[in-house]
């Protein structure tokens, strides 16, 4: 493929043309399969998306057959070596490390990743998103093996990572002003702390501010409350307040679980959403995963408001769960964006259980289409960041590409590329990728990463903190009683 002329983790000089057998360009305001086409970027910027160019190009690349496509937009972006695989098969929550029991409290919480494993993790992560084809991600990871929050200092070191590999983030830390303890089998109470929270958020808006717009507009910044039902009030009122002041998007997860509805039913004798709403904390800068157990009026006051859904259906349905039903959600006029929140972190095979359980939460193939999965994945997750030069492919939009190999051997036969892709169901076709105009990805290697040897890092730094899960599990159990294997 032509790409081998060009310097991975660079941005080529001067005027480049890629020629492809297709590109989903933008036009007239949609998405527009264009076949035989052209696209030229020069520096971070698209100038030309259509027929052949006419104009000078210091290169073209005909690139044959491949589907260039805006980069994936991740709204809830897997940034961790990912824990929730480990509860597919085991549970409840409470007896496999997902809810401190009182023991672990007492003794103290503490970080169970020292400072580079937890900025290993990071850059590992987004490496994974980058092979995937995502060129935007708000990072997201589990908190229960933290001491409480996550610090500025990782995110320093996020942002640093982000730009060496080059991948569009928006970073902040995760913050809270309180957590669920495990006081008896099966009993689960709420605990606060709200001027740690305050002081959470503090430290967010120091970050953000900092950090905000840096190494080239490459890293933005944006708030990022962790749960619902672990934040009191003054925490999300002072929250959206500097969402206001400072122009940034915040990230709160709620009306996803059933844990998660009955604690704030009992505190506050609502849902999430409707008590946020009742306090006038719902707006247009708010993205919310994961609505699968949103009430209509939720949804209702999530139309009314302008709020994102981000939709990442792949973890729910392996618990057999689903959001009902983002049919209903784009015709209420929700902007839905999806994120990948669990590894592999794959966007193509979460459009294609995207399709999937759609399809199956309206009991037929009206249910959703292939080009409204696609928007979600695209320019759903764009609007949330009210940034219309993100994914979208159109003159003056930003550089930011996912090239898809339509000649791959298990990819057969193909027909359509966009609807082949999604039920392809796997980003492994992802051959390379570029973010602001530079090649961020090919052939599954990323700039200055030795893909084999991080991967074992990896695993030998996943394989020693599920070592330690015992310690913030009721009652200590082994790891075997935990984690039984398949066949015992
Ligand atoms: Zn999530």
């Amino acid at each position: 493929m032509g790409l081998d002329l060009l310097t991975i983790g660079q941005r080529p000089k001067g005027r480049t043309a890629l020629a492809a057998r297709w590109i989903v360009g933008y036009v007239d305001g949609r998405h527009k399969l264009l076949e035989q086409a052209e696209i030229v970027f020069e520096d971070d910027r698209v100038i030309h998306v259509g027929g052949p160019f006419d104009g000078p190009v210091v290169r073209r690349l005909d690139l044959g057959d491949v589907l260039v496509s805006p980069g994936f937009v991740d709204l809830d972006a897997l940034s961790d070596l990912d824990t929730t695989l480990l509860t597919v098969e085991n549970g409840p929550g409470w007896a496999t490390g997902r809810v401190w029991p009182q023991s672990y409290v007492d003794r103290g919480p503490y970080e169970m990743y020292t400072p580079d494993e937890l900025a290993f993790q990071k850059r590992y992560a987004f490496a994974q998103l980058l092979r995937h084809g995502i060129t935007t991600a708000l990072p997201i990871a589990s908190l229960f093996y933290r001491e409480w929050g996550e610090t500025t200092a990782e995110f320093e070191a996020a942002a640093e990572a982000a730009a060496d590999l080059g991948l569009r983030v928006w970073l902040g830390p995760a913050y809270r002003s309180g957590g669920m303890v495990c006081t008896a089998p099966g009993v689960l109470e709420p605990r606060f702390d709200e001027a740690r929270g305050l002081r959470g958020l503090a430290d967010a808006i120091d970050f953000a501010s900092r950090i905000g717009g840096s190494h080239g507009g490459l890293v933005q910044a944006m708030l990022a409350p962790d749960r619902v039902e672990t934040c009191t009030l003054e925490l999300l009122k002072r929250t959206m307040a500097a969402s206001r002041d400072m122009g940034l998007p915040v990230r709160l997860h709620m009306a996803q679980g059933k844990m998660e509805r009955r604690t704030v039913q009992a505190l506050h004798g609502t849902t999430g959403p409707q008590w946020l709403a009742r306090h006038g904390l719902l707006n247009d800068r708010l993205i919310a995963p994961h609505a699968v157990e949103a009430e209509p009026e939720d949804l209702a006051l999530y139309a009314q408001h302008n709020v994102t859904i981000a939709h990442c259906p792949l973890v729910y349905a392996r618990d057999g769960e689903m959001l009902r039903s983002v049919r209903r959600c784009l015709d209420m006029g929700i902007t839905i964006g999806m994120g990948t929140d669990t590894a592999p972190a794959d966007m193509v095979l979460n459009m294609a259980v995207a399709l999937m359980m759609g399809r199956a939460a309206e009991g037929n193939d009206r249910g959703l289409t292939s080009a409204e999965v696609f928007n979600a994945a695209t320019i759903g997750g764009a609007d949330a960041l009210k940034r219309p030069d993100l994914g979208r492919l159109q003159a003056g939009s930003k550089a930011d590409m996912a090239i898809f190999d339509m000649a791959d051997s298990y990819f057969a036969p193909r027909i359509d590329p966009v609807q082949s892709l999604i039920f392809g169901a796997s980003g492994r076709v992802t051959k390379a990728v570029f973010v602001d105009g530079r090649l961020s990805m090919r052939d599954g290697q990323v700039a200055g990463m030795d893909m084999a040897a991080a991967r074992q890092q990896a695993q030998s730094q996943f394989d020693r903190l599920l070592l330690r899960y015992p310690e913030r599990s009721w009652g200590q159990p082994t790891l075997g009683t935990m984690f039984p294997a398949t066949y015992p």
